[in-house]
């Protein structure tokens, strides 16, 4: 790290006159002939002027001030922000894989097409359902894609009334969003106490014009849902279908499927649950899964598996056998191939037994962590959790340090904060998945530093309250940040032209 370069865009760096480069003359002057006059510019272009070695060095240091989950721990709640184990990244980067193209013949492409075959087969089996589709770039898109799904099999019906979906108050942002951008109502149903949903508060909801219950299973506390199979009843007997969030789908790998349990519909996070490094915006990928009967109406296309002659060929199938129900394209062409060949390449590695490993590990990580905390740090959900835990704050309020106070704290000490703030059951929510991938000795540096923050919110509250101390930048202002957004360079195109 080179503090001549922290926070500075490389504008600033910027000298009049400067070169990072030498073109011949000749080449310039000559290149402008027959250029008419009218497209010619009136002014230079403002643009940085620096030498070579300036920019090398702020790309550089610049990159070294990025955070994720390979330069230290990462426990944010809800987003499974495991270790990406770098064989994914070798297998798709194979060139037999990039060098692909989408036009190719299929007989020409029967690798890659097994891959994805095999894919859709392994995550019909981890979720307990009868086909996956890959087509969908993310989890939000996952959801959406499974809501028209649920809206063509009542459609299809000619249940048209069905209009609304119910969503539990714990829900991720994206389900109501999802079934917003489906042209769905959404309806909330409120949870109980500890966190799981409320039957009785379920029960009143549900009526003809119910087209699907959205929920997610460890919820997005981390509380297992015992009562899925009878809420499950209960919607399927008011001709209502059962969408599954598979965000969390991590705990239940290899020991509870969703198929099982009694969802219709669910999507995958390959990203977060099948590690592949995300963040910022992406990569991803959000496979929705239906059960028996559902199939008609995924997206196409999708590779299918034939016996000619004895030898198995795959092909793709543009939905030609599927009737006019199927929804069409959803996504360019297959879907985020490279995703789907990190997430095949783990799931592969991992095995069945690796698999439900993972899932434990990550729920024996939480309960650890939770345990070696609870005294310092509210718990208003005491139950043993899966992946993932909520805290409410601090249990001694009284300093006034908030949760974001600890979170930004955290930085300090060169820990990823945890989600805060969500789920919006608390106040003070501070959401903690450690993931599976981590080591005791990193648990417990990082209980030791929550518990000194806590210890430091006592004695010297001012200190954590105008945390960062040590980062690159310190609080940005995010009210003035939102309200009045500099999003081009238009000030220091000025400091470079002096
Ligand atoms: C991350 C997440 C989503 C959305 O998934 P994206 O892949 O980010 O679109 C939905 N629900 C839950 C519970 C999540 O954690």
């Amino acid at each position: 790290m080179n503090r001549k370069y922290y926070g500075k865009v490389i504008f600033e760096l910027s000298r009049h006159g400067r070169r990072g480069y030498s073109l011949p003359k000749n080449g310039c002057d000559g290149g402008l002939d027959g250029i008419p006059e009218q497209l010619m510019r009136s002014s230079d272009p403002v643009l940085p002027e620096v030498d070579e070695p300036t920019v090398v060095r702020h790309y550089n240091n610049m990159s070294t001030n990025n955070f994720g989950v390979d330069t230290g721990f990462y426990p944010l709640g809800s987003c499974t922000m495991k270790y990406n184990p770098k064989i994914n990244e070798e297998i798709s980067s194979l060139p037999a894989f990039t060098s692909l193209h989408p036009f190719q013949p299929s007989a020409t492409v029967q690798g890659a097409l097994e891959a994805y075959y095999m894919l859709q087969s392994k995550l019909s089996e981890i979720g307990g359902m009868a086909e996956f589709t890959l087509n969908p770039y993310a989890g939000a898109h996952g959801e959406l894609t499974g809501l028209m799904v649920i809206r063509a099999y009542h459609e299809s019906r000619g249940d048209m009334a069905r209009t609304k979906v119910i969503v539990p108050d714990s829900a991720h942002g994206t389900n109501p969003a999802s079934a917003a951008v489906a042209g769905l109502k959404v309806v909330e149903v409120k949870s109980l106490p500890d966190g799981t949903v409320d039957i009785d508060a379920l029960r009143p909801l549900l009526d003809e014009t119910v087209a699907a219950v959205m929920m997610t299973n460890p919820n997005t506390v981390g509380i297992f849902e015992h009562s899925i199979p009878e809420i499950a009843e209960m919607v399927h007997a008011c001709g209502a279908l059962m969408y599954y969030d598979g965000a969390n789908l991590n705990p239940m790998l290899g020991v509870a499927r969703p198929g099982d349990m009694g969802f219709d519909v669910m999507h995958i996070n390959l990203h977060k649950t099948f590690s592949t490094p995300h963040g910022g915006g992406g990569p991803g990928s959000g496979p929705v899964g239906v059960r028996d009967g559902l199939q008609q109406f995924l997206p196409n296309p999708r590779v299918v598996k034939r016996n000619v002659s004895g030898d198995s060929t795959f092909e793709l199938d543009f939905g030609t056998e599927k009737g006019p129900h199927a929804l069409g394209r959803i996504s360019a062409w297959l879907g985020n191939f490279a995703v789907e060949l990190r997430a095949l390449a783990y799931i592969l590695s991992l095995g069945r037994d690796g698999l439900k490993m993972a899932g434990a590990l990550a729920t024996l990580n939480a309960n650890y962590v939770k345990e070696s905390l609870r005294d310092l740090y509210e718990l208003p959900i005491d139950r043993v959790c899966k992946h993932e835990f909520v805290f409410d704050g601090l249990a001694d309020k009284s300093s006034g340090v908030t949760t974001l106070n600890i979170a930004k704290r955290l930085l300090d000490h060169g820990f990823h904060a945890p989600t805060i703030y969500f789920p919006l059951l608390f106040h003070e929510s501070l959401m903690i998945e450690p993931t599976e991938t981590e080591s005791k000795e990193t648990l417990d540096d990082f209980i030791a530093v929550m518990r000194d923050i806590a210890r430091e919110a006592v004695e010297s509250p001012e200190t954590v309250k105008n945390a960062p101390l040590e980062t690159p930048v310190r609080k940005p202002d995010d009210t003035a940040a939102a309200l009045n957004p500099i999003v081009t360079f238009t000030e220091l195109q000025n400091t470079a032209m002096a």
